[in-house]
């Protein structure tokens, strides 16, 4: 993977090509951020960058095409090495540990060129209901790999991703093996929380920390890599919050552009209070199921988001057609005395949905409550 492939992330890209110029590359690291921004991909263009052996002292990218890069690109490079969370499955039903995996690893991270997360790795080696950890027979293997010398490369590296999945009783392992590097060794550990594993593992690393994609970097990758249209791309961005996966999920999700029109539909029927057609709208939207109810109520949030912001800075409104005609419309209701409420009226569904509260009730309750909400702008 190269540089150039991961969406966004300049500073951290900058940064680390920095260090590789600098001659200070820290021989332990973590890559610390949140899903869908990145972390694993960044760590793969860096090592990749590291080890490629065709570029020039001012690149900034690895070449893409030296045998080394060549193998880093199909993750076949024999000083390229993985640990990541698994669990006993039909096929590997005693002491499972990451090479057992690494058909599937290669073709996980290569189909989704670095972007996806836990319950998407759990699918892909079916252990679904269960939890995966890392445990000690893989930070055993771990040592072992580590103390042989690298086959061809100046650097062995060692991608440990989700380190906080460290099954406890393996941790002082990995640590012992953090303090004491071999020599010309490289860990780059990726997390996305930063629990109490990661705090052990932070005095020991060298923190890079990767915040959520820009909104513009995020939308501007799905229309570009991913072929989708400025209005797609742009609903799928007010929803994902900065998290490509849960982009492109949203995307392959035909529900999400069904609900912007239930959301005019909604506040215009909540604003003009019209009983009948208010109580057929919330039959429809009883009838939907809850995990669509959720994303209901989510894709509402930011749809009230999108109306407060343009009430004060309304440059900055992506939207075209019916959506950004809505938008401008209703900005005037939704301003800094009831968002608030807003928010937390809207939370407040999801909370009681997930908690499989009657949907007609909860539909109705928070249509009078918004309709009181958007009076008193
Ligand atoms: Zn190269």
């Amino acid at each position: 993977m190269r540089f150039s492939e991961i969406i966004g992330q300049h500073a951290t890209k900058e940064r680390l090509v920095q260090t590789v110029r600098e001659n200070r590359i820290s021989h332990a690291q973590l890559f610390l951020g949140p899903e869908g921004s990145g972390t694993l991909a960044l760590a793969l263009a860096y090592a990749q960058f590291i080890n490629c052996t065709g570029r020039a002292a001012d690149n900034t990218d690895s070449c893409g095409t030296c045998p080394s890069c060549r193998k880093y690109e199909l993750l076949i490079h024999p000083d390229l090495h993985f640990i990541y969370p698994v669990a006993t499955t039909r096929e590997v039903d005693k002491k499972p540990v990451s090479k057992d995996f690494v058909r599937l690893w290669r073709e996980l991270v290569l189909e989704r060129k670095g972007y996806f997360n836990l319950p998407m790795w759990y699918k892909k080696i079916q252990v679904e209901n269960k939890q995966g950890i890392i445990n000690a027979d893989d930070c055993n293997e771990l040592i072992r790999i580590l103390s042989y010398k690298a086959y061809e490369a100046e650097y062995k590296v060692m991608v440990i991703w989700m380190v906080e999945k460290l099954f406890h009783a393996a941790a002082p392992k990995l640590l012992k093996i953090l303090e004491e590097p071999p020599d010309k060794t490289l860990f780059l550990l990726v997390s996305e929380e930063s629990g109490q594993i990661i705090t052990t593992i932070l005095s020991r690393t060298q923190l890079e920390k990767i915040p959520r994609l820009g909104e513009e970097d995020l939308q501007q990758a799905l229309i570009n890599n991913y072929g989708y249209e400025l209005k797609d791309a742009r609903r799928a961005t007010l929803l994902a919050e900065g998290n490509l996966i849960e982009a492109l999920d949203h995307l392959s999700n035909p529900d999400s552009g069904e609900f912007f029109n239930l959301f005019r539909q909604w506040m215009r029927l909540c604003y003009t209070v019209k009983i009948e057609p208010l109580n057929e709208w919330i039959s429809t939207a009883s009838k939907m199921g809850r995990e669509r109810q959720k994303g209901f109520f989510a894709f509402s949030l930011c749809g009230i988001r999108e109306c407060f912001i343009y009430h004060y800075r309304p440059k900055e409104l992506k939207l075209e057609g019916e959506d950004k005609e809505f938008v401008q419309r209703f900005s005037p209701r939704v301003t800094h005395k009831n968002i608030n409420e807003f928010y937390s009226l809207l939370n407040q569904c999801i909370f009681h949905i997930e908690r499989n509260a009657n949907p007609t009730l909860v539909f109705m309750d928070t249509s009078l409550q918004v309709a009181r909400l958007l009076r008193n702008p």
